[in-house]
């Protein structure tokens, strides 16, 4: 996967990208795309890919992390195709074991297509202003999602968000400022929708991360311990206190972690303050019968506007163990407990959801999505980040500056490039 620069300049080039997630990896990629090959990523931990895990049991892949592509991955779709990696589509997924459009229908307001355009063309309107400072566009994407769409009568809009938003961890939506719901729930989400498309990379995420990077100059456990940015250029220190130079850096790593790196600018601090890191628990879960006849089954009211963190949002089939068990992913928005409750929790919400004798069999704690304040958002947050970029040799990357997706933060690279490598 490594193939250093010259050992003259092994250690120096035009641009150092912090962290090889999808992030940096997809920056990388577009600059080397674009001719430019001065480029070093450096990572903290020994893979790439960032939040993604793909364990195997057998033949099986279970994710534990990144999991899908929707119609919005057009460019993670381009690249699978480029280096031949086969999509295994999702068959259907419900909730409350009914089908989604069902459940969608039964919100309020008018029909649904009609709620479709109605939702696309406000959205559009504002977020085409949504880094234009002004303070009426501003209040509307802090407020909660819910309040919106029901003073727009969105109720269908507002139900399918319980399965596409809430469902996969990205909040309730009575807490989720408008302005994440907006950048996740665009045209290409409905298209998804419509065609059902949602699919997952042949051999796990993991395989296509790694896969993805070859070529690019990763040096993996190289974590940044600190960063020096001043007129002569960018110098990054690693834990082994190995030191790396460049003209710009493109930091992809979450801004309060990097704040505590450097001496960071005003913004850079103002945006630290800014965000609130949910956590999100995915498990596997041992059961002895579920019986759901789809992959992938949430529930309403687990997912609904006021219910709490802690219950299950969803389940996944996954396979049969060597005991004839089955295998069943489960998601927690996890940000209130500790890993016993999390783990009482999931057993008790999957029995309540009849679960024969379940019992935990793996689980990770992520640290996921990145939710403004409402406060912050009011106050001028998003033209705030799209201000700073390029100040202090710096350019901003990753969830926290797009959304928490590969879809939404390769567009958000795809744009900043223009800044970036004039
Ligand atoms: C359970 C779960 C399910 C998900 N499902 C999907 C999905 O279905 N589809 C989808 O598109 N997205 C999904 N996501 C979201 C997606 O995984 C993230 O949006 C994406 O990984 C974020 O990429 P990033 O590069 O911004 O950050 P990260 O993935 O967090 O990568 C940052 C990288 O920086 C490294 N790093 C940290 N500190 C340092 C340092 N000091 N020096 C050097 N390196 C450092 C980290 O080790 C990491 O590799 C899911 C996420 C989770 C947790």
């Amino acid at each position: 996967m490594t193939t250093p620069l010259s050992s003259e300049k092994a250690n120096h080039a035009r641009y150092v990208i912090l962290g090889a997630g999808p992030a940096g990896l997809t920056m990388a990629k577009m600059l080397a795309d674009r001719g430019i090959e001065e480029v070093i990523l450096l990572e903290a931990s020994d893979k790439v890919g960032g939040k993604c895990l793909s364990s195997e049991i057998g033949d099986h892949i279970v994710e534990f992390g990144t999991c899908y592509a929707i119609w919005s991955h057009k460019y993670i779709l381009k690249q699978m195709k480029k280096l031949g990696i086969k999509r295994n589509f999702l068959r259907a997924q419900r909730i409350d074991d009914r089908e989604l459009m069902d459940y969608i229908r039964d919100g309020s307001g008018p029909f649904f297509l009609w709620q479709v355009f109605k939702y696309l063309r406000l959205r559009g309107r504002l977020m085409s202003r949504a880094e234009s400072n002004d303070p009426e566009v501003n209040a509307t994407l802090a407020q909660p999602a819910s309040d919106w769409l029901r003073a727009n009568n969105l109720g269908k809009i507002e139900n399918m968000m319980h399965r596409v938003v809430t469902s996969i961890g990205y909040g309730y939506l009575n807490r989720l400022p408008l302005i994440h719901a907006f950048r996740w729930v665009d045209f290409n989400m409905m298209v998804t929708g419509l065609l059902k498309f949602t699919v997952m990379p042949d051999g796990g995420w993991q395989h296509f991360w790694n896969r993805f990077a070859e070529g690019l100059d990763i040096r993996l456990k190289q974590g940044a311990t600190r960063i020096h940015r001043d007129s002569a250029g960018v110098r990054v220190v690693t834990a082994d206190g190995a030191e790396f130079s460049g003209d710009q850096l493109i930091n992809t790593i979450p801004m309060d972690a990097f704040c505590k790196l450097t001496d960071p600018s005003d913004a850079e601090t103002r945006i630290a303050e800014s965000i609130d890191w949910g956590g999100y628990t995915t498990s596997l879960l041992s059961v002895a019968n579920w019986p759901h006849d789809v992959p992938v089954n949430a529930w309403s009211d687990t997912c609904a506007t006021d219910a709490n963190d802690g219950q299950i949002l969803f389940s996944r089939f996954e396979c049969d163990d060597e005991d004839k068990r089955q295998l069943f992913t489960v998601g927690q928005l996890s940000s209130a407990y500790g890993l016993d409750e999390l783990t009482e929790l999931a057993l008790f919400s999957a029995q309540e959801r009849g679960a024969a004798d379940p019992r935990l069999v793996q689980q990770i704690v992520w640290s996921y999505m990145p939710t403004y304040k409402a406060d912050a958002v009011r106050d001028g947050l998003i033209a705030a980040m799209a201000e700073m970029q390029g100040e202090n040799r710096t350019f901003h990357s990753g969830a926290s500056f797009s959304h928490e997706a590969v879809s939404t933060i390769s567009s958000f690279n795809a744009q900043l490039l223009a800044k970036v490598a004039p």
